[in-house]
């Protein structure tokens, strides 16, 4: 935060810690120590992934994997949910595939994931409750088959399973887009994958 005059009738503390101190620190920094990189990404993309993550503030793609600007092609939603009729998604996937030309789509999932833990709330927001229909069927898996838990540490690792299951239950959705997906998995022009991140850790691992 920079000790900017308050701009009359507006009190902006947050966009002007963006604006003033983190874009100016990332112009002054990285982006004049990589001219020529940021030169071609002025007019052209060439990412090689296509990033299908949560919302969540905590779980940023490019922060959590190092990756190189212009590498992610990224959509974010709550969940990490690929839902069968969604035209937002289905709009970046098709993109993506067929004139991005990525290679690979990962979808990544994360601990401590608010709409895994809402799909145990009586919900009384419509719009949540409608989006996570499409993540039910992974805490349902999970239900089937662990035993019911107890113990703090139980209800820990049941949600953990959920989320883990959530990335594959998404997968599961994704490889039913037809027909570009399953056809660029066949004929080995992308590859698709899960991965999970650990908030505790900081870690990223690959789950399918
Ligand atoms: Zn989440």
């Amino acid at each position: 935060m920079t000790n900017l005059p308050p701009e009359t009738g507006t009190n902006r503390p947050l966009i002007d810690q963006l604006l003033q101190g983190g874009n100016l620190a990332f112009r002054e920094n990285e982006f004049k120590r990589n001219p020529e990189r940021y030169r071609e990404l002025a007019v052209a993309q060439s990412p090689g992934v296509l990033w299908i993550g949560c919302s969540d503030s905590r779980a940023a793609p490019e922060r959590i994997t190092n990756a190189p600007p212009g590498e992610l092609f990224v959509t974010r939603n709550v969940g990490n949910i690929v839902p069968a009729h969604d035209w937002s998604l289905s709009a970046v996937v098709e993109y993506s595939i067929t004139h991005l030309k990525i290679k690979e789509i990962l979808v990544v999932g994360h601990s401590d994931c608010g709409a895994v833990k809402a799909l145990d709330k009586d919900l009384q927001d419509p719009y949540i409750a409608l989006w996570l229909n499409d993540a039910r069927e992974a805490k349902t898996r999970v239900d089937a088959r662990i035993p019911k838990p107890e113990t703090p540490e139980e209800h820990k690792e049941r949600s953990h399973q959920i989320e883990l299951e959530n990335i594959r239950l998404q997968i599961e959705h994704l490889m039913t887009y037809p027909p570009f997906v399953r056809q660029a998995v066949d004929e080995k022009r992308i590859e698709v994958h899960g991965l999970y991140y650990d908030l505790e850790t900081g870690g990223l691992s690959q789950v399918v």
